[in-house]
């Protein structure tokens, strides 16, 4: 990671004649100079939103980035239509590691501030109202409560007498808040703030710490004061997370505040319970599920020191720590970190920068840590903390390869494996049966011409995208653009009646199982089922902890606790195990042990079952042999000979059209822009235009140009050189383009 540079310089004070350099959220690589607004009270505006004008009629809300001389700027200047905050809302480590990544993403500063902001405090509006209010009886109230009448009034009169109520406990209460109101009227109740924080919970001690967990906590605990960076790696189910509890709980004793990030599908309610009740404080939660106005009050809280522990997604790492203490993120290596469009920022990253900045430890978990980290800790840059074991009683399962070659297979599943199923609900346990495919069957096929459903609007002549077979087969989904349609009742070349859907998602696998098991709940999760944010976690408290079948994608394959779990069984992986992209064998090691994970975590064993057609695939025999590290171990060398990260660094730069000529034709331009920027031909490797993975999609032709530097600073030298000659070429206008400094999809 690069180190964080100190804050550019901002001019002095009061020079005669100033103007506000101004980042505004437009994909344009300059700041824009306007002047104060007129009465100003000159204090320094730098982190300071402002509202300006902005083209012909427009405004814009964007933050002053510096404050300059006017004698350079041009004399015709705008003048600033009103500045939003008399202090900065982004100001020193903040800003200073804002800055750094608009720099390292190669984007606008105003974009950069934009997508650290949440929507309310983007678009201008002021920092929201933080302050815990709530309800207590007048003194009129408790004069006039032996006389009331009975009902909900009355009830929760009594209730005030004996303390004031906040207004997150009042609406818990079934018709409170209308007896509320009325009492109000009355004169009877009054609405007041309340002090800031809630009065702490007893915080619930956790299981003593085995020898490994306590050495993990006493490192942390040991690099409290600077920045560290420590890869936390261990087995799933190992006690990770109780690692974290008791560093947090130290950060929250010396009056500091922390944040953990997770990946999407890891913030579950479970998992915010779990960290109220052990730490007996007020938990934030900042997800992509929650209103607008939500986000922007954790935001607020986080600046005003109110939230001391924050436990969020991706964009939590934008949020301020006055009081900084830890940060913590839990699965380092999940892809669901990195940002795949706007600016393309990398969570786990930045948390870095920012661990650097504001000089905490930052701890990595993950029980299949990214080759980076890995490597990372090989090299000595991050402490390295095994738990080898799992914690508590629960037993490492057992994986066993079943050989599908020339068995016969209903959805995919062989025999072997509907025995086992069976045996496993017959001795009272659960059953997770894994397919990385939603839907019902990936292709649909005529038997008599070979004719495909494909999709129309993401498809070439030369290269096809399948629609998936959706609703138990009555209908074609495209899983790229969203194009749907109806199965066509005959082939559309042939007039054939053999329709054919090939292949099974998770559909098809739950409609084989509920055949198979008639008496058996089966219960199918994945992105189709759910849809609604809590649809999961209704469908899994329904599922409770009797025996039953679950079928799900990688949705299923971390977050809960499936206590109950004693089988699992993972069929369809053979197409990662062939795939161009090179990090498909880190994400298919991943996931299997994720999923495998899964099994007997609790007081019985597991098992989990893996069905290929390729049992002596040498990753597969790695990984059973010698588990996700022994898969590491052989990875690295093949990806450093390959000349592939974490050895070396990447960035695409991408671009798409409706005519193909165009988007390659603006590539073939920054292609000899970066080469003109590089002083020899050792600096960056360029391969392309190609045409992207996806070459169509929605109607649009993409294609993309891929640079590789074995030097990270000569890449962003090359890119700082380059882009200024790319941004001004006449072709980038008639393409949507883009770049991702370190891309994790290529
Ligand atoms: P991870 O985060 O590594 O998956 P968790 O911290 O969730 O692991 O722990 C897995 C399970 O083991 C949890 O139910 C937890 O309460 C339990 N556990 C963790 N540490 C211990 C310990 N030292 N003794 C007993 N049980 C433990
Ligand atoms: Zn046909
Ligand atoms: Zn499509």
């Amino acid at each position: 990671m690069p180190p964080v540079p100190s804050s550019e310089p901002t001019a002095a004070a009061a020079p005669s004649r100033t103007v506000w350099q101004v980042a505004l959220p437009i994909p344009l690589p300059r700041l824009f100079d306007y002047l104060p607004p007129a009465g100003d009270d000159g204090s320094d505006p730098v982190g300071c939103r402002v509202r300006v004008p902005f083209g012909r009629n427009g405004e814009k809300v964007g933050v002053v980035a510096a404050v300059a001389d006017a004698d350079a700027a041009p004399a015709e200047l705008k003048t600033v239509a009103a500045r939003l905050d008399p202090a900065p809302l982004l100001h020193g480590e903040l800003l200073d590691s804002l800055r750094w990544l608009a720099r390292y993403t190669h984007a606008p500063l105003g974009e950069a501030l934009a997508t650290a902001l949440p929507g309310p405090l983007r678009h201008g509006e002021p920092l929201p109202d933080t302050r815990r209010w709530g309800w207590r009886l007048s003194e009129a109230g408790a004069t006039a409560l032996a006389a009331m009448r009975a009902g909900r009034p009355r009830e929760l009169a009594e209730r005030l007498a004996s303390g004031p109520l906040d207004e997150d406990t009042l609406g818990t209460i079934d018709g409170a808040r209308a007896a509320a109101r009325s009492l109000e009227k009355r004169g009877l109740a009054e609405r007041v703030v309340l002090a800031a924080s809630r009065a702490p919970g007893a915080a619930s001690a956790g299981p003593t710490l085995n020898a490994e967990q306590q050495a993990a906590v006493d490192t942390v605990l040991a690099a409290r004061d600077r920045f560290q960076p420590l890869l936390l790696d261990g087995v799933t189910g190992s006690g990770k997370t109780e690692v974290y509890l008791h560093a947090i709980a130290d950060c929250l004793a010396r009056g500091r505040q922390a944040l953990v990030l997770v990946p999407e599908i890891g913030l579950t309610p479970q998992t915010l319970a779990r960290f109220r009740a052990r730490l007996g404080v007020g938990v934030h939660a900042l997800h992509s599920g929650l209103a607008d106005g939500e986000r922007a009050r954790v935001w607020a809280a986080a600046a005003r020191g109110q939230a001391r522990v924050v436990v969020g997604t991706r964009s939590a790492v934008f949020l301020p720590l006055p009081e900084p203490g830890l940060i913590v993120i839990d699965e380092e290596h999940d892809g669901s970190f990195k940002q795949l469009d706007g600016i393309r920022y990398h969570a786990r990253d930045f948390a870095l920068v920012r661990g650097k900045a504001l000089a905490v430890p930052v701890v990595l978990g993950s029980a299949t840590p990214s080759l980076e980290s890995l490597r990372n800790a090989q090299l000595g840059r991050y402490a390295h903390l095994r738990l080898r074991q799992r914690a508590g009683a629960a037993r490492p399962p057992q994986v066993r390869v079943i050989d599908v070659r020339k068995r016969p297979l209903d959805a995919g599943l062989s025999p072997e494996l509907f025995a086992a199923i069976g045996r496993a609900l017959d001795a009272g346990g659960q059953v997770l049966v894994f397919k990385n495919r939603r839907g019902y069957a990936p292709v649909l096929l005529c038997h008599d011409c070979g004719w495909s459903a494909q999709c129309p609007r993401c498809s070439t002549e030369l290269h096809g995208t399948p629609m998936t077979v959706h609703a138990g087969g009555r209908r074609l989904q495209c899983h790229h653009c969203g194009a749907r349609q109806r199965v066509p009742d005959a082939c559309p070349d042939c007039g054939g009646l053999s329709l054919q859907p090939q292949g099974a998602g998770t559909e098809r696998i739950e409609d084989a199982l509920k055949a198979r098991f008639p008496d058996t709940r089966v219960v199918r999760i994945d992105r189709g089922s759910t849809q609604r944010r809590d649809a999961m976690e209704r469908l899994l408290a329904e599922f409770g902890d009797a025996p039953g079948i679950l079928v799900g994608t990688q949705m299923l394959a971390k977050g809960h606790d499936l206590a109950g779990l004693t089988l699992v069984a993972v069929v369809g992986i053979d197409e990662g195990l062939f795939s161009a992209d090179f990090r498909a064998p880190e994400k298919l090691a991943q996931l299997l042990i994720q999923v495998a994970g899964r099994a007997g975590r609790a007081q019985r064993p597991g098992e989990v079952l893996l069905q290929t057609h390729h049992p002596d695939h040498p990753l597969l025999a790695t990984l059973l042999g010698g588990g996700y590290h022994a898969f590491a171990e052989a990875e690295l060398p093949l990806r450093e000979a390959a000349g592939f990260p974490p050895s070396t660094h990447m960035a695409m730069l991408r671009a798409e059209a409706r005519q193909v000529e165009i988007a390659e034709g603006f590539l073939r331009i920054a292609r000899d822009a970066l080469r003109d920027a590089c002083d020899d031909d050792t600096a960056l490797e360029i391969s392309g235009p190609l045409p992207a993975p996806m070459p169509r999609r929605a109607g649009y032709q993409r294609a993309q140009l891929l640079l590789t530097a074995p030097d990270r600073r000569r890449l962003h030298a090359a890119l700082d050189a380059a882009l200024p000659t790319i941004h001004a070429a006449p072709e980038s206008r008639k393409v949507r383009w883009s770049l991702d400094v370190d891309p994790i999809d290529l």
